[in-house]
């Protein structure tokens, strides 16, 4: 369905969403005026990150954030990154918005070291495109120097249809990243219908389980094979773990005997404006409240 996009505008002031099904060929009246809208919010800066923090359960603390795009639309008002990404991305804007993305990102997180919090990581979502590019090294490496950031700070989110593009050159950007110090995270992981022989190839750090099959775990069903298996995978490979789209105390305890550590999602805390979660990186006893609140036995 590469050439069908479904375009989801929330029309302004109303509850009620309008359905645009652009065939990319036939309809392209949606696709352009979306597209000059795209760049004219490049323009004029229309976009904005929020901040989903990633908790370490045992170590009772916020360890990173995960920086995710939002356009302020001035008519549809805040748009998620599902209407539009995959336009920036066939467009090829994508690219312009990946550095803003970037600058943005270490410009914050630039901010937050010089307020105390020296060991947070910041994760960023990176496109295949963006990848491709024969300068995504230099740009990456110049704006953690222009803002002072030691690499391992930094985290790379690609999803693994990019690994099964086996393209030599987007192994070797990695492997430079990596070797600059760069973490590389791999997205979404087990979605894609994929070998795992990348695992071997890649300079990879980290993966993150999809929401998918945590949305599985419910009081009364079985524990996720799947779940187990990617545990089993992460631990094989020596690789972090951080389980994506946690929303109740079940899903967590169950993650948690599990043995996994690493969470992001709705029960800890939806992403948030940089203000916001900033209230919540600073207070130190957030999620010691937090605990409490859910009778979560607090670690030694
Ligand atoms: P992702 O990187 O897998 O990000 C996780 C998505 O799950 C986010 O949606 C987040 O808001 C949502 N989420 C977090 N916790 C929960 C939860 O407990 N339950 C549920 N149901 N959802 C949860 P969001 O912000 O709409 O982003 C969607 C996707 O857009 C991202 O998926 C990522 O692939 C892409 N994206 C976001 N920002 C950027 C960006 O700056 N550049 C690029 N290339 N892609 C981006
Ligand atoms: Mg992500
Ligand atoms: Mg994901
Ligand atoms: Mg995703």
């Amino acid at each position: 369905h590469a050439d069908i996009a479904m375009y989801k505008v929330k029309a302004s002031g109303k509850n009620n969403f309008m359905f645009f099904n652009a065939h990319m060929n036939e309809c392209y009246h949606e696709r352009l005026a979306l597209e000059n809208e795209l760049r004219q919010a490049i323009k004029e800066a229309e976009f904005e990150l929020h901040y989903q923090p990633q908790i370490s359960v045992i170590g009772n603390r916020i360890i990173g954030v995960e920086a995710l795009i939002r356009w302020r639309h001035p008519v549809h008002g805040l748009l998620t990154p599902e209407h539009f990404i995959s336009l920036a991305e066939e467009t090829g804007l994508i690219c312009e918005i990946t550095d803003w993305v970037v600058t943005e990102a270490c410009r914050q997180l630039a901010l937050w070291r010089s307020m105390g919090l020296q060991d947070l990581r910041m994760s960023v979502n990176m496109s295949p495109q963006e990848v491709d590019r024969s300068d995504v090294v230099e740009r990456m490496v110049s704006s953690i120097s222009r803002y002072n950031i030691p690499p391992h700070f930094l985290e790379i989110e690609i999803t693994e249809n990019l690994m099964l593009r086996d393209v030599p050159q987007v192994i070797d950007k990695l492997k430079e990243l990596h070797g600059h110090g760069i973490r590389i995270s791999i997205d979404d992981f087990g979605t894609c219908y994929s070998s795992l022989n990348y695992l071997r190839q890649f300079p990879i750090n980290s993966i993150k389980i999809d929401k998918s099959f945590v949305c599985d775990l419910r009081e009364g069903s079985n524990t996720s094979p799947i779940i187990h298996a990617i545990i089993g995978i992460a631990k094989g490979f020596r690789l972090d773990l951080v389980v994506e789209g946690v929303e109740t105390l079940y899903q967590m305890k169950i993650l948690h005997d599990l043995g996994c550590d690493e969470m992001q999602g709705y029960f800890f805390s939806k992403p948030l404006p940089a203000a916001d979660v900033e209230c919540l990186l600073l207070n130190s006893s957030f999620l010691n409240d937090f605990c409490q609140q859910y009778h979560i036995p607090l670690q030694p």
